[in-house]
Protein backbone atom coordinates (compact mmCIF):
# COMPACT_ATOMS: atom_id res chain seq x y z
CA UNK A 1 0.00 0.00 0.00
CA UNK A 2 1.35 3.78 -0.89
CA UNK A 3 1.40 6.33 1.80
CA UNK A 4 -0.95 8.07 -0.12
CA UNK A 5 -2.83 6.87 -3.33
CA UNK A 6 -4.54 9.84 -5.71
CA UNK A 7 -7.14 7.62 -7.72
CA UNK A 8 -8.36 9.60 -10.62
CA UNK A 9 -9.39 12.43 -8.92
CA UNK A 10 -11.26 15.99 -10.34
CA UNK A 11 -12.12 18.82 -8.63
CA UNK A 12 -14.25 21.47 -9.44
CA UNK A 13 -14.76 24.98 -7.61
CA UNK A 14 -18.73 25.26 -7.38
CA UNK A 15 -17.88 29.25 -7.50
CA UNK A 16 -16.25 28.91 -10.60
CA UNK A 17 -18.40 29.55 -13.39
CA UNK A 18 -16.84 28.03 -16.32
CA UNK A 19 -17.06 24.99 -14.57
CA UNK A 20 -13.74 24.20 -16.06
CA UNK A 21 -12.11 21.41 -13.47
CA UNK A 22 -9.08 22.97 -11.63
CA UNK A 23 -7.72 18.91 -11.64
CA UNK A 24 -8.49 16.41 -14.07
CA UNK A 25 -8.69 12.80 -13.53
CA UNK A 26 -5.45 12.84 -11.52
CA UNK A 27 -3.83 9.27 -10.72
CA UNK A 28 -0.60 9.26 -7.88
CA UNK A 29 0.86 7.45 -5.67
CA UNK A 30 3.29 8.78 -3.29
CA UNK A 31 5.52 6.28 -0.92
CA UNK A 32 6.45 6.53 2.16
CA UNK A 33 9.80 8.02 2.51
CA UNK A 34 9.23 9.80 -0.85
CA UNK A 35 10.56 13.60 -1.73
CA UNK A 36 8.49 15.10 -4.72
CA UNK A 37 8.60 17.93 -6.55
CA UNK A 38 5.48 19.66 -7.72
CA UNK A 39 5.73 22.30 -10.68
CA UNK A 40 3.44 23.81 -13.06
CA UNK A 41 2.49 27.24 -14.05
CA UNK A 42 -0.05 29.41 -12.15
CA UNK A 43 -3.48 28.04 -12.13
CA UNK A 44 -2.37 24.65 -13.00
CA UNK A 45 -4.18 22.89 -10.10
CA UNK A 46 -1.16 22.60 -7.48
CA UNK A 47 -2.57 24.14 -4.14
CA UNK A 48 -5.75 22.45 -5.38
CA UNK A 49 -3.72 19.60 -5.22
CA UNK A 50 -1.99 20.36 -2.04
CA UNK A 51 -5.24 21.00 -0.30
CA UNK A 52 -7.14 17.75 -1.47
CA UNK A 53 -4.16 15.83 0.39
CA UNK A 54 -4.94 17.82 3.45
CA UNK A 55 -8.50 17.10 3.48
CA UNK A 56 -9.69 21.51 2.86
CA UNK A 57 -11.11 20.00 -0.44
CA UNK A 58 -12.94 15.93 -0.98
CA UNK A 59 -12.79 15.51 -4.79
CA UNK A 60 -15.33 16.06 -7.14
CA UNK A 61 -14.50 12.77 -8.42
CA UNK A 62 -12.20 10.08 -7.35
CA UNK A 63 -10.94 8.85 -3.96
CA UNK A 64 -7.62 9.71 -2.11
CA UNK A 65 -6.21 7.61 0.50
CA UNK A 66 -3.93 7.95 3.22
CA UNK A 67 -2.55 4.60 4.77
CA UNK A 68 -5.37 3.34 3.47
CA UNK A 69 -7.67 5.86 4.52
CA UNK A 70 -10.36 7.87 2.09
CA UNK A 71 -10.18 11.25 2.57
CA UNK A 72 -14.35 11.12 1.95
CA UNK A 73 -14.85 9.60 5.18
CA UNK A 74 -15.77 12.11 7.84
CA UNK A 75 -14.29 10.30 10.62
CA UNK A 76 -10.99 10.00 9.00
CA UNK A 77 -10.24 13.78 8.21
CA UNK A 78 -8.26 14.71 11.52
CA UNK A 79 -6.37 11.15 11.29
CA UNK A 80 -5.22 11.87 7.91
CA UNK A 81 -4.58 15.61 8.93
CA UNK A 82 -2.56 14.43 11.89
CA UNK A 83 -0.38 12.21 9.04
CA UNK A 84 -0.63 15.01 6.54
CA UNK A 85 1.23 18.62 7.21
CA UNK A 86 0.53 21.66 5.71
CA UNK A 87 2.61 24.06 5.34
CA UNK A 88 1.84 27.48 3.28
CA UNK A 89 3.54 30.48 1.44
CA UNK A 90 3.42 32.59 4.06
CA UNK A 91 4.78 31.83 7.58
CA UNK A 92 2.72 35.10 8.96
CA UNK A 93 -0.60 33.47 7.87
CA UNK A 94 0.05 30.37 10.36
CA UNK A 95 2.19 32.08 13.30
CA UNK A 96 -0.44 33.04 15.01
CA UNK A 97 0.56 32.92 18.95
CA UNK A 98 2.89 35.67 20.60
CA UNK A 99 5.66 32.98 21.51
CA UNK A 100 7.46 30.53 18.94
CA UNK A 101 6.49 27.60 21.84
CA UNK A 102 3.08 28.19 21.51
CA UNK A 103 2.87 28.18 18.26
CA UNK A 104 4.43 25.38 18.06
CA UNK A 105 2.55 23.62 20.59
CA UNK A 106 -0.83 24.62 18.83
CA UNK A 107 -0.92 21.46 16.86
CA UNK A 108 -0.49 18.90 19.73
CA UNK A 109 -2.83 20.59 21.78
CA UNK A 110 -5.56 20.22 19.01
CA UNK A 111 -4.75 16.72 18.65
CA UNK A 112 -5.28 15.83 22.57
CA UNK A 113 -1.33 15.26 23.33
CA UNK A 114 -0.57 15.32 27.12
CA UNK A 115 0.38 18.68 28.45
CA UNK A 116 3.64 16.96 29.90
CA UNK A 117 4.09 15.60 26.44
CA UNK A 118 3.94 18.93 24.51
CA UNK A 119 6.73 20.49 25.64
CA UNK A 120 8.66 17.10 25.00
CA UNK A 121 7.71 17.45 21.29
CA UNK A 122 7.88 21.35 20.88
CA UNK A 123 11.28 21.22 21.95
CA UNK A 124 12.31 18.40 19.89
CA UNK A 125 10.41 20.12 16.71
CA UNK A 126 12.25 23.17 17.38
CA UNK A 127 15.80 21.28 17.45
CA UNK A 128 14.74 19.39 14.27
CA UNK A 129 14.13 22.63 12.39
CA UNK A 130 17.25 23.98 13.43
CA UNK A 131 15.40 26.60 15.95
CA UNK A 132 16.42 25.20 19.38
CA UNK A 133 16.56 28.17 21.99
CA UNK A 134 13.70 30.44 20.08
CA UNK A 135 11.19 29.16 22.47
CA UNK A 136 10.28 32.06 24.09
CA UNK A 137 11.17 34.41 20.93
CA UNK A 138 8.28 36.38 19.30
CA UNK A 139 7.75 35.03 16.06
CA UNK A 140 7.26 38.41 14.31
CA UNK A 141 10.68 39.15 15.50
CA UNK A 142 12.23 36.61 13.26
CA UNK A 143 13.20 36.49 9.54
CA UNK A 144 11.36 35.01 7.12
CA UNK A 145 13.62 31.73 6.90
CA UNK A 146 12.71 31.77 10.67
CA UNK A 147 9.67 31.76 10.64
CA UNK A 148 9.01 29.61 8.24
CA UNK A 149 11.05 26.88 9.87
CA UNK A 150 8.71 27.61 13.10
CA UNK A 151 5.93 27.05 11.06
CA UNK A 152 7.57 23.54 10.10
CA UNK A 153 7.99 22.79 13.82
CA UNK A 154 4.78 23.46 13.99
CA UNK A 155 3.73 20.95 11.21
CA UNK A 156 6.33 18.26 12.87
CA UNK A 157 4.87 18.51 16.35
CA UNK A 158 2.36 16.62 15.15
CA UNK A 159 4.47 13.89 14.11
CA UNK A 160 3.60 13.57 10.56
CA UNK A 161 4.07 10.78 8.10
CA UNK A 162 4.36 13.47 5.36
CA UNK A 163 4.41 16.98 5.23
CA UNK A 164 3.08 18.86 1.98
CA UNK A 165 4.82 22.69 1.55
CA UNK A 166 2.87 24.75 -0.98
CA UNK A 167 5.94 27.10 -1.90
CA UNK A 168 7.46 27.68 1.21
CA UNK A 169 9.78 29.55 -0.06
CA UNK A 170 8.23 31.60 -2.33
CA UNK A 171 8.25 34.83 -0.38
CA UNK A 172 12.23 34.32 0.97
CA UNK A 173 15.26 35.69 0.51
CA UNK A 174 17.55 33.84 -0.90
CA UNK A 175 19.19 32.81 2.57
CA UNK A 176 16.03 31.70 3.86
CA UNK A 177 15.50 30.02 1.25
CA UNK A 178 18.47 27.96 1.25
CA UNK A 179 17.28 27.46 5.31
CA UNK A 180 13.83 26.37 4.46
CA UNK A 181 15.12 23.86 1.72
CA UNK A 182 17.89 22.75 4.09
CA UNK A 183 15.26 21.44 6.84
CA UNK A 184 13.21 19.99 4.61
CA UNK A 185 15.99 17.99 3.08
CA UNK A 186 17.27 17.07 6.24
CA UNK A 187 13.35 16.08 8.01
CA UNK A 188 13.29 13.59 4.64
CA UNK A 189 16.93 12.28 4.63
CA UNK A 190 17.24 12.13 8.29
CA UNK A 191 13.80 11.89 9.91
CA UNK A 192 12.29 9.61 6.98
CA UNK A 193 9.55 12.35 6.66
CA UNK A 194 7.96 11.79 3.16
CA UNK A 195 7.44 15.35 1.00
CA UNK A 196 5.55 16.94 -1.33
CA UNK A 197 7.24 20.16 -2.13
CA UNK A 198 5.13 22.89 -4.40
CA UNK A 199 7.55 25.13 -6.10
CA UNK A 200 8.33 27.17 -9.07
CA UNK A 201 12.53 27.23 -8.44
CA UNK A 202 13.26 24.59 -11.06
CA UNK A 203 16.78 24.40 -8.92
CA UNK A 204 14.97 23.24 -5.52
CA UNK A 205 13.10 20.36 -7.84
CA UNK A 206 15.94 19.53 -8.99
CA UNK A 207 16.83 18.31 -5.57
CA UNK A 208 13.62 15.92 -5.00
CA UNK A 209 13.41 12.25 -6.23
CA UNK A 210 10.56 13.23 -8.25
CA UNK A 211 9.07 16.04 -9.94
CA UNK A 212 5.89 16.13 -10.85
CA UNK A 213 4.54 18.32 -14.11
CA UNK A 214 0.95 19.87 -13.63
CA UNK A 215 -0.83 21.80 -16.83
CA UNK A 216 -4.46 22.67 -16.58
CA UNK A 217 -5.43 20.81 -13.83
CA UNK A 218 -3.55 17.30 -15.17
CA UNK A 219 -0.09 15.89 -14.04
CA UNK A 220 0.99 15.79 -17.83
CA UNK A 221 4.74 14.71 -16.78
CA UNK A 222 6.50 12.70 -13.57
CA UNK A 223 9.83 11.20 -13.71
CA UNK A 224 13.33 11.58 -11.73
CA UNK A 225 14.44 15.46 -12.10
CA UNK A 226 17.52 14.15 -15.09
CA UNK A 227 14.27 12.68 -17.36
CA UNK A 228 11.72 15.60 -16.85
CA UNK A 229 14.87 18.46 -16.81
CA UNK A 230 15.62 16.84 -20.56
CA UNK A 231 12.26 17.61 -21.70
CA UNK A 232 13.83 21.28 -21.95
CA UNK A 233 11.15 21.98 -25.18
CA UNK A 234 8.19 20.64 -23.57
CA UNK A 235 8.54 22.03 -20.37
CA UNK A 236 9.19 25.59 -22.06
CA UNK A 237 5.84 24.95 -23.82
CA UNK A 238 3.76 25.06 -20.56
CA UNK A 239 5.48 28.56 -19.40
CA UNK A 240 8.80 26.45 -17.17
CA UNK A 241 11.95 26.56 -17.08
CA UNK A 242 14.51 24.40 -16.50
CA UNK A 243 17.71 24.80 -14.10
CA UNK A 244 20.23 27.16 -15.18
CA UNK A 245 22.76 24.58 -15.50
CA UNK A 246 19.93 22.81 -17.77
CA UNK A 247 19.86 25.58 -19.87
CA UNK A 248 23.12 26.58 -20.33
CA UNK A 249 24.00 22.89 -21.31
CA UNK A 250 21.27 22.68 -23.85
CA UNK A 251 22.54 26.22 -25.59
CA UNK A 252 26.49 24.71 -26.12
CA UNK A 253 24.59 21.47 -27.40
CA UNK A 254 23.25 23.81 -29.86
CA UNK A 255 26.71 25.26 -30.97
CA UNK A 256 27.99 21.59 -30.90
CA UNK A 257 29.88 21.88 -27.85
CA UNK A 258 29.69 18.28 -26.30
CA UNK A 259 28.46 17.92 -22.96
CA UNK A 260 27.26 15.18 -20.96
CA UNK A 261 23.16 15.02 -19.02
CA UNK A 262 23.56 17.89 -16.77
CA UNK A 263 21.28 19.27 -13.86
CA UNK A 264 23.77 21.34 -11.81
CA UNK A 265 25.64 23.57 -11.80
CA UNK A 266 28.86 21.56 -10.46
CA UNK A 267 28.18 18.89 -12.99
CA UNK A 268 28.51 21.74 -15.88
CA UNK A 269 31.62 22.88 -14.04
CA UNK A 270 32.75 19.16 -14.27
CA UNK A 271 32.41 18.61 -17.69
CA UNK A 272 33.61 22.03 -18.82
CA UNK A 273 36.98 21.74 -16.91
P1 LIG B 1 -1.81 26.76 -8.69
O1 LIG B 1 -1.61 26.54 -7.23
O2 LIG B 1 -1.07 25.79 -9.56
O3 LIG B 1 -1.50 28.17 -9.11
P2 LIG B 1 -4.64 26.48 -8.10
O4 LIG B 1 -4.83 25.10 -7.61
O5 LIG B 1 -4.60 27.56 -7.11
O6 LIG B 1 -3.35 26.51 -9.05
O7 LIG B 1 -5.77 26.82 -9.15
C1 LIG B 1 -6.22 25.90 -10.15
C2 LIG B 1 -7.43 26.50 -10.87
O8 LIG B 1 -8.51 26.61 -9.95
C3 LIG B 1 -7.20 27.89 -11.42
O9 LIG B 1 -7.88 28.00 -12.64
C4 LIG B 1 -7.82 28.80 -10.38
O10 LIG B 1 -8.31 29.96 -10.96
C5 LIG B 1 -8.96 27.94 -9.84
N1 LIG B 1 -9.23 28.24 -8.42
C6 LIG B 1 -8.35 28.15 -7.39
N2 LIG B 1 -8.93 28.48 -6.22
C7 LIG B 1 -10.22 28.78 -6.51
C8 LIG B 1 -11.34 29.19 -5.72
N3 LIG B 1 -11.24 29.34 -4.40
N4 LIG B 1 -12.51 29.41 -6.39
C9 LIG B 1 -12.62 29.25 -7.72
N5 LIG B 1 -11.60 28.87 -8.52
C10 LIG B 1 -10.41 28.62 -7.93
MG1 LIG C 1 -0.75 27.73 -5.75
Amino acid sequence: MSLIEVNEVSYIYENDDNEKPALKDVSINIESGDFIAVIGSNGSGKSTLAKLLNVLLLPSEGDILVNGLNSRDKKNTWKIRQQVGMVFQNPDNQLVASMVEDDVAFGPENLGIPAEKIRERVDKSLEMVGMAGFQKFAPHKLSGGQKQRVAIAGVIAMEPDCIVLDEPTAMLDPRGRKEVMDTIEFLNKEKNITVIHITHFMEEAAGADKILVMHQGEVIHQGNPREIFRKVSELKEVNLDVPVAVEVAEILRQNQIKVPDILTIDELVDSLC
